[in-house]
This record gives structure tokens, C-alpha cells and sequence, in this order.
């Protein structure tokens, strides 16, 4: 097989790389570095407005919605490059509120909402978890009624990420009480700063801050329903496999590692050399093969998006295994730097500067987000082998 890049995507990626050398300043890295990881500031904000200025938001899109028609793995290519600089280039809301609006959207829907996600002026928190809805979201009880018109929404949505800066609500809702519980859930956009919808912060363990979001009487206009009424399990369940496959790109970790074997074989702890250590040399070299792996997952991920396929069981394999290998690097490379990798990067004395002591507080939500890995488990098991279940049903 030839992992080689075709000429045209080499081109690609070198015209990515000249603008992040262009555009990534050293007042921007300090403010990914140091802000509070969800509230970047002004550095940030810039470069994304020219991402958007690009059209690099919609650049695997269709041109017919305001794409550029290129490939998802010019996309993944994209991706790659930003993280290696430390960017997340893109949200939820391209890589997965976006498609689903292409697949299952209405027209009025597509020329609604894509044009500005393509410039970057609409972006979504997702809106699935509740208090009793997370593995089996399908008891979500967040209401919507049609009157006049008019969706009425009430309820509440629980680890709401984004939402106190999102534009939007990509709001997973149920429209019909009466109907089997996956058959009475439909999905419909509305505005963060809407009469009603009120966010309140909570902070995680790695700082990072999600919300508990409340819908009272909020009021949205009829054609903000996506697609058809009733049909929204379809459109959340293919958003689900592309977070996945988003949440498995590896760039970020391949960049972490380089750092960590750099400081093993150059530099010295208390005036050892960890790399003269054959434990430290073996866990290494497990970690670069586990890395590769990783990156073949995504291109695979990629390459079925390119043939037009939602890739439920290689997203969920991608997901499983990078967030375990998330959790592996940062556990290792902390244990290789003996105590000091438990100082955070407020400690002048932090090695790489406590990139992997945040790297291990991360890991854990990435294990559950998007599905957690004993239920990804279990999809790739039942859907991908036809082996029996060992809990999930669609009761
Ligand atoms: C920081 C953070 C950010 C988040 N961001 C968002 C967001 O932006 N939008 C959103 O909608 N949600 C978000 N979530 C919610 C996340 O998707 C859920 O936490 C996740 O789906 C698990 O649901 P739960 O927490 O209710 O756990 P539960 O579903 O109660 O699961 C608890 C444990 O039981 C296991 N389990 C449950 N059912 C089964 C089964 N049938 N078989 C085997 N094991 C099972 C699970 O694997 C898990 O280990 C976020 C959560 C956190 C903590």
C-alpha cells in the first residue's frame, strides 16, 4: 500500500504549512499555551476568522454549499498540520453538525446554516447529554412543541461543551412523547442568545470548562428543524461516528512524543540521561508503533469519508484506540519523567513545560466523550462482527 501523498495533496499541505508559518505568531502561542483551555482570546480569534476568510471550514464540502471541493483527506490533512503547531483547526460543527446538514437537510436548511459555517460565523455547541440521557441518550427528555409556527423548548442539556461560545444549538430534542423512544427525537438549530436559554458554567478537572444548559419557553421559527420531524436519531447517531473519528486525529500526541524522546536522549533529569535506561528505550519505542497505528486509523477514517461512507466501526476502533493511547503516553512520559512530570505548567521547573501532566487530566474525557470506549466496544463487536450485545438494546 502507498501512504506517499498524491502530488496534489503535497501541494495542498504545503500551502497549509506556508500559512501557519505566515500566521502563527509567538504571542499566539503563548495564549494556546497559557489561556484557560477553553477561553482563548484574541490571537486565536484571528486566525480563525482567516480560516474562515479561506473557506477552509467548508474545504471538503461541495462547492454548490459554499465548499471548496477538496477531499476529507485534504481536511485530515489540514487538521494534522494545525495540530502539530498545537490548533485545533476545526469543531464539531464542521466535522460533524455540517455533514449531517448536507446529508439529511433540508434545502431551505443547506442555504440557512452552511454558508456561515463554512466562514466560521456559525458555530454549534452539541446539545445531546441530560441528567439521564448519556449512554442511552434516547431518554432525553427536552421538549419541543410546534404552535403557531413557532418550536417551543424546554428542558435541559447537561456537559453542554461550547455552548457560552457557540453561536448555535445543535439541539437533540423529543417532539413526539407518544412514539417509541427513538422514534420521537428530532434535531433543530437554535440561537445561544435566544429569550430563555440560560448557560451556566462547570470546570472540569483539566480546567476546562463545559456548561448546564436551560431552555425555558424558548422560541425558535419552524424551518430551524432540521431535516424531518421525528427523524433526528439518524442525524445525531451519523454526528456521533464523525465526532469519533474527529476526536481519534493523532498529530497532537505524535507531537507531545517527539518532545518527550527529545528531552530523553538530549537533556538530562538530575544528571541522568532517561534514554540510557532500557525500560524508558522499550516503552518508546511502544509508544512511536502505537502512534503510527493511530495516524493509519485516521487516513483509513478518512479515505471511507472520501468513498462517500459514514465509518461507524473504523471511527469507533480510531476512537478507542486514541484515547487509550492518549492516557498511555501521558502515564508513561510521566512516569519516564519521574517526579517532576507531575508539576503543572505553572511551575517554572515543569519538563516540556507540564505538556504532558495536562496531556494526562485531558486524557479521561476523551474516553467517554463521544461515546464511551465500553460502548464503542460493543458497536464495533455487534455491528462490525454480528457478535451478540451485552446490554444495549432499541426497546
Ligand atoms: C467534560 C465533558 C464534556 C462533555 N461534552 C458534551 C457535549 O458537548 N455534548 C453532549 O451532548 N455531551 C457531552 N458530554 C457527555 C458525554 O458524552 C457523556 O458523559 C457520555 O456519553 C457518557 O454518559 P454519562 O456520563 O451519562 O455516563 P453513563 O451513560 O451513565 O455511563 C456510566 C458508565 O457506565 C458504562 N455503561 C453505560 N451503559 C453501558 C452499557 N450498556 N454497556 C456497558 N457499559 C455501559 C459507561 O461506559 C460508563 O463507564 C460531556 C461530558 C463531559 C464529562
Amino acid at each position: 500500500m502507498d501512504f506517499e501523498l498524491t502530488p496534489k495533496q503535497a501541494k495542498w499541505r504545503d500551502e497549509v504549512r506556508r500559512f501557519l508559518a505566515e500566521n502563527i505568531t509567538n504571542e499566539l502561542r503563548e495564549e494556546l499555551w497559557t489561556t484557560h483551555v477553553d477561553e482563548k482570546g484574541p490571537e486565536l480569534r484571528e486566525i480563525r476568522r482567516k480560516i474562515g476568510e479561506r473557506g477552509w471550514y467548508g474545504l471538503n464540502w461541495p462547492e454548490e454549499f459554499g465548499g471548496l471541493g477538496l477531499s476529507p483527506i485534504e481536511q485530515q490533512i489540514l487538521i494534522d498540520e494545525f495540530e502539530n503547531e498545537g490548533i485545533a483547526a476545526f469543531d464539531l460543527t464542521v466535522t460533524s453538525v455540517a455533514p449531517m446538514i448536507m446529508r439529511y437537510g433540508t434545502e431551505k436548511n443547506k442555504a440557512d446554516w452552511l454558508p456561515g459555517i463554512a466562514r466560521g460565523e456559525v458555530t454549534c455547541a452539541v446539545g445531546y447529554s441530560e441528567a439521564n440521557a448519556g449512554t442511552d441518550l434516547a431518554n432525553l427528555e427536552t421538549r419541543a412543541e410546534l404552535i403557531d409556527g413557532q418550536w417551543i423548548i424546554n428542558g435541559s442539556k447537561l456537559w453542554n461543551s461550547r455552548a457560552h461560545r457557540a453561536s448555535h444549538e445543535w439541539l437533540c430534542v423529543r417532539t413526539d412523547p407518544s412514539a417509541p423512544k427513538h422514534e420521537g427525537i428530532s434535531v433543530i438549530i437554535v440561537p445561544t442568545d435566544a429569550a430563555g436559554v440560560q448557560i451556566e458554567p462547570l470546570v472540569t478537572w483539566v480546567d476546562n470548562r463545559t456548561n448546564q444548559t436551560f431552555f425555558t419557553d424558548v422560541r425558535v421559527p419552524e424551518e430551524n428543524l432540521i431535516g424531518e420531524v421525528n427523524q433526528g436519531w439518524s442525524y445525531i447517531t451519523g454526528a456521533l461516528n464523525l465526532e469519533r473519528g474527529s476526536i481519534a486525529s493523532a498529530a497532537r500526541l505524535r507531537v507531545a512524543f517527539d518532545a518527550l524522546v527529545d528531552l530523553c536522549t538530549r537533556g538530562q533529569i538530575d544528571g541522568v540521561r532517561l534514554a540510557d535506561d532500557p525500560l524508558v528505550r522499550r516503552r518508546l519505542a511502544e509508544l512511536d508503533a502505537d502512534l503510527e497505528i493511530a495516524k493509519l486509523l485516521n487516513l483509513e477514517t478518512a479515505s471511507l469519508l472520501e468513498e462517500g461512507e459514514i465509518p461507524t466501526i473504523v471511527s469507533s476502533e480510531a476512537k478507542v484506540f486514541h484515547s487509550e493511547l492518549r492516557a498511555k503516553l501521558a502515564d508513561w512520559g510521566m512516569q519516564i519523567l519521574g517526579m517532576y512530570g507531575q508539576l503543572d505548567w505553572h511551575d517554572e521547573e515543569a519538563p516540556l513545560r507540564g505538556h504532558l501532566e495536562r496531556l494526562y487530566r485531558e486524557a479521561p474525557l476523551v474516553r467517554f466523550g463521544g461515546g464511551t470506549n465500553e460502548v464503542l466496544r460493543d458497536v464495533i463487536a455487534q455491528r462490525g462482527h454480528g457478535l451478540p450485545s451485552y446490554g444495549r438494546s432499541r426497546k
